[in-house]
């Protein structure tokens, strides 16, 4: 007898704040929280949380955990410091932007003593995102300080 393959369940993502269940939104709907289109969003309306899904997707995979107004402006400061030192290391290196902003991250995890895999962008909390500017910043300072004038 030949079994199907099963259907792998779509994703429920939960909201990492209140628990409730997250609902997918897209961008011609009324919950929808930016004006522009930037695809389907996991969506916590009463904690306005929200998370992307992996382009191209067809289970609508979110890309990390649901985050708040806060989680997202931490997120952004965290982008902000970390791309300089992913352009830094394309030019240094020549290795592609993929792969220099992975050994960020693997860089990253190391410092913060968490998991490799659990070291991403949508997946760090507030807290973990505030250490990491830290480390990216004081690395930063140390490597100015040791230039030549
Ligand atoms: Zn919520």
């Amino acid at each position: 007898m030949r079994v199907g393959r099963p259907v792998k369940a779509l994703p429920q993502p939960i909201c990492n704040y209140c628990g409730a269940k997250a609902v997918l939104v897209r961008a011609d709907e009324d919950a929808y929280p930016y004006r522009e289109d930037h695809g389907p969003l996991w969506i916590c309306a009463p904690c306005e949380a929200w998370i992307g899904i992996f382009a191209r997707s067809t289970r609508h995979l979110p890309l990390g955990r649901l985050a708040n107004a806060e989680l997202r402006e931490w997120k952004a400061r965290l982008h902000a410091a970390l791309e300089p030192m992913v352009e830094a290391k394309v030019r240094r290196d020549g290795c592609n932007t993929f792969e220099a902003r992975s050994k960020g991250y693997k860089w990253l995890a190391d410092k913060l003593e968490i998991d490799e895999k659990k070291c991403h962008i949508h997946l760090l909390d507030v807290d973990q995102c505030k250490a990491a500017i830290e480390i990216i910043e004081s690395f930063e300072r140390e490597r100015r300080s040791g230039e030549p004038r």
